[in-house]
């Protein structure tokens, strides 16, 4: 158990990491941010940050000599140089992020648990994708396997003919069928040192231009008769992987059950509701997991909850949104608010 006083390190200085810092201070403990880009806004609320490129091994071990325990809040941290970390433990582990960071290693690996993705194919040259064209058919997307993010490295294709005009970016691309789906939800679990499971109600979630725009819960009626299989499913992937700390899956509801879209070995942006909304937040219970303390409760604090996020300059319209008491409000400190950035989000409870 690491006791209230050390340090937790954290791998990337984003808006996750700022969140997770915030509740890591609530316990008690400090916070040592590692990122390569000096204007983190996770390391504006910690105690020490460290700025410095992800494969700088002399700088990951002088970190680590800092920490009790290593996380991080950014899944495409490269795997390779974290053997500078030592003998500080880093949970999640190395294998969630190695599987996570590529679309296709993270499909076969749901799918070998019996969980059901879209159908798929891995794209490297035009003629695998005039393949997977043939086998699955149109229409579809096209993604790069890694660093893609918030619908960034991705291509519709809605009829065959699209293709014809698409270059290949030169890197390895997976093909999915389109998804007729009715609704997207999130399974965000967390799991203990003693493996321990607990679930946060599932969010209906609704995306705009591959970018999350709102969170739901409780989520429709047609969600929640899917949430035990997705639940199912999420807990194999936890168990299979040895997991310590926040898990979270997005899924599809179709009418012929849930498809498993993608996973973030790491707390998401569709459990931010929990911060108010919950008993416990997400960013909490992954602080007490990877400390080895005994999780908090996940339960629903209101009868619902929705939570929106202010992308861009929405953030600007902090006024308007303090003006109704029954926003809870939540700005990342980022200095530009550019397009499709996500610069705050806003929290409304039902009592
Ligand atoms: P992703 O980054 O893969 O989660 O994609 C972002 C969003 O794009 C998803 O949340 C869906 O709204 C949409 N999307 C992604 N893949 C598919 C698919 N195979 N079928 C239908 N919609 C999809």
């Amino acid at each position: 158990m690491i006791p209230p006083g050390e340090t937790i390190g954290i791998l990337g200085g984003g808006q996750l990491g700022r969140m997770l810092a915030m509740a890591a201070a609530r316990l008690g403990y400090r916070v040592h941010i590692f990122a390569p880009e000096p204007d983190s806004i996770a390391a504006d609320v910690a105690a020490q940050f460290t700025c410095a490129p992800w494969d700088d091994a002399a700088a990951l071990a002088r970190f680590a000599g800092d920490c009790a325990a290593v996380t991080y809040e950014f899944e495409n941290v490269p795997v390779g140089p974290l053997k500078a970390l030592g003998g500080v433990a880093l949970l999640p582990g190395a294998r969630a992020l190695e599987v996570a960071q590529d679309r296709l290693s993270e499909k076969r690996f749901v799918e070998g648990l019996g969980g059901r993705p879209a159908p798929y194919a891995p794209v490297d040259t035009d003629e695998d994708l005039a393949d997977a064209l043939d086998t699955i058919g149109s229409p579809g997307i096209l993604k790069t396997r890694r660093d893609g993010y918030d619908g960034k490295g991705q291509w519709r294709i809605m009829t065959d003919h699209d293709a014809l005009g698409i270059r290949l970016p030169g890197q390895p691309l997976v093909y999915e069928g389109f998804v007729e789906f009715e609704h997207e939800f999130s399974v965000i679990l967390c799991r203990a040192q003693d493996g321990t499971v607990v679930f946060w109600d599932s969010a209906e979630n609704v995306h705009k231009g591959g970018i999350l725009d709102r969170s739901t819960v409780p989520a429709g009626p047609e969600v929640l008769v899917q949430v035990p299989a997705a639940r199912e499913l999420a807990g194999k992937v936890a168990a299979a992987l040895g997991y310590v700390g926040v898990l979270t899956l997005e899924f599809f509801a179709t009418r012929a059950g849930p498809v498993f879209n993608e996973m973030a070995p790491r707390v998401h942006n569709s459990g931010h509701w929990t911060i108010e909304g919950a008993l416990t937040s997400q960013f909490e219970n992954h602080i007490r997991a990877i400390c080895g303390l005994p999780l908090g409760d996940p339960a629903l604090a209101a009868r619902g909850v929705e939570m929106w996020n202010l992308i861009g300059d929405e953030a600007h319209d902090w006024a308007p949104i303090l003006a109704d008491p029954r926003n809870h409000l939540h700005l990342y400190g980022k200095a530009a608010a550019r397009p499709g950035r996500k610069m705050g989000h806003v929290t409304r409870l039902t009592l």
